[in-house]
């Protein structure tokens, strides 16, 4: 009902809603949003058809995002406590205030994404669409009744669906990534069995709010795929700030004692592997005892409606070129169902590039293609991840000389004269030319200046044109600077 009255207000402006159009979207996720967004703004006659309003954005991101600003103004406090002069009293969480603030904050968001949608032209369908592979799509609306559209490109968008999980299933202390944002306690003990972005921004957060965190992965690190000196260090200073990190472990058993607390036993890889080998259970190294664990969530694409269109499915994601074009003419593909991209800000550049690409398409310029070595990561732990380009393992196998530069970057809120400073700036640059391969950066405020390096990534930058970039003294950019000038000294 309530997504009946949201598509009467966003068609409200619209004398009479047509039924054909250029391009439909299906999927109101953040990525659906932002290609009907992008579509109307370039003229095309769009509509959207949207389940969810907002997707996993509005009811994962946002909060997720929310949870780590407020964890940062608590860092802020606790470091001037008895710091530099300034005297802060107790600091204490009213959990009661911050949800209702997280929800107010959710509702902003969705009110500005709503004004978007309705200042581009884009009409709005609330309710299940079902794409047919003649141009045309039913969708169902929240009230029963029935809508046929047709399309010129449809634009899908529809999203990741969570894979019920068959281990742990019984476990009522058990929460996933839809339940993890939801909390209305701190809870005491929190353990994270698996690893990777989320498994790291959560051990953060709830370390941060006052929970004794543990993670256990049988992988050897806590992230794949980012340089390894910056892993290194994340996990130390994750150990540092007391998360308790158990490497190439895994769970042997898990069970309540008579005091209701939840104990996991674990044993490492290698003696699950040699009891495999022999027959029988490998023997307890460790006990972890808890009273939340989180299992990062797995996903595939969700494919509901889809079926009409008979599309490329390869491991449960719907296959497409690099310029997002599905098995089927006319029908595209972005954002999380492509399974090409974990985060919404990747997402959303798919969408644009996919908008910009149909403009070019249709004025006979040549398409673009989005570099996806030049997408830059951000991991929202304490202290911050940010990198863009090679990792120096992979600078040094493609390219025979490199040089790399390091600075060190404060780690915590307000750290900038700090005179031990943990974090750092890692630049890698080809010998050569000085072309910029790659940046990384852990330390306070790393997601919001590695921009000025993907920004000069994209138009094949050097060291020389990092030199003319000014940086305000005193600022924690400043020592991206001091990395780029080590590598000439
Ligand atoms: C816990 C958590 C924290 C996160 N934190 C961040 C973060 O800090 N930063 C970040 O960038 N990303 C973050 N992400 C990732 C981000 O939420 C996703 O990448 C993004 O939401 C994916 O957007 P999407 O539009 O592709 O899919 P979705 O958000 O899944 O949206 C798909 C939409 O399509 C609708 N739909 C599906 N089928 C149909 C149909 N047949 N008809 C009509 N509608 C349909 C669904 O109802 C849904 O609304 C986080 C994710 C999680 C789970």
């Amino acid at each position: 009902m309530i997504e009946t009255q949201l598509s009467d207000q966003l068609n409200d402006h619209m004398t009479e809603v047509p039924r054909n159009f250029d391009v439909i979207v299906l999927g109101g996720g953040i990525v659906g949003i932002t290609a009907a967004i992008e579509a109307g703004r370039a003229g095309y006659r769009t509509a959207i058809v949207a389940g969810e309003f907002g997707g996993r954005y509005l009811s994962e991101a946002i909060p997720a995002g929310f949870y780590h600003e407020n964890a940062r103004f608590i860092r802020h406090a606790m470091r001037y406590r008895g710091h530099t002069g300034i005297v802060v009293g107790k600091v204490s969480l009213d959990m009661h205030r911050l949800i209702l603030e997280k929800e107010e904050v959710m509702n902003q968001e969705a009110a500005k994404l709503r004004k978007q949608i309705e200042d581009a032209g884009v009409y709005f369908f609330s309710g299940a669409g079902r794409p047919l592979p003649n141009g045309m799509i039913d969708v169902k609306e929240e009230d029963g009744n029935l809508v046929r559209l047709t399309w010129k490109r449809l634009i899908v968008a529809t999203g990741m669906k969570a894979q019920k999980r068959e281990t742990l299933k019984h476990y009522t202390e058990v929460v996933e990534d839809d339940g993890i944002y939801r909390f209305n306690q701190i809870p005491e003990e929190m353990t994270i069995l698996g690893d990777g972005v989320r498994a790291c921004e959560v051990a953060s957060l709830f370390q941060t709010l006052g929970s004794h965190v543990s993670i256990v992965t049988d992988s050897s690190s806590v992230l794949k795929h980012l340089d390894a000196q910056i892993v290194g260090r994340l996990e130390e200073q994750m150990k540092r700030r007391g998360t308790k990190i158990f490497l190439k472990m895994r769970p042997v058993d898990i069970y309540k004692d008579s005091l209701k607390m939840t104990h996991i036993e674990l044993a490492s890889a290698d003696a699950f592997a040699a009891s495999e080998k022999a027959g029988g259970h490998p023997k307890t190294e460790h006990t972890v005892i808890s009273s939340t664990i989180y299992v990062p969530t797995l996903y595939k694409g969700n494919m509901s409606g889809l079926s009409p269109l008979r599309l490329d499915i390869d491991d449960g994601f719907v296959v497409t070129d690099s310029f997002y074009r599905t098995s089927l003419k006319n029908v595209y593909a972005v954002g999380s169902v492509t399974g090409q991209c974990q985060m919404a800000y990747e997402g959303r550049m798919q969408a644009k590039t996919l908008i910009e690409n149909l403009v070019a398409e249709d004025q006979g310029r040549p398409r673009q293609m989005l570099d996806v070595y030049q997408m830059p990561h951000f991991i929202h732990t304490f202290p911050e991840v940010a990198s863009v380009g090679l990792t120096t393992q992979e600078a040094s196998i493609e390219h025979e000389d490199i040089r790399v530069g390091l600075a060190p970057l404060g780690d915590e809120p307000g750290s900038l004269f700090a005179s031990n400073k943990q974090g750092f700036v890692k630049v890698i640059v080809d010998g050569k030319y000085r072309e910029i391969l790659g940046v990384h950066i852990i330390g306070e405020n790393a997601c919001e200046f590695i921009a000025q390096v993907q920004a000069l990534m994209i138009m094949e930058g050097t060291t020389m044109d990092l030199s003319r970039i000014v940086h305000p003294i005193p600022s924690l950019s400043l020592a991206l600077e001091e990395a780029f000038d080590q590598i000439e000294q």
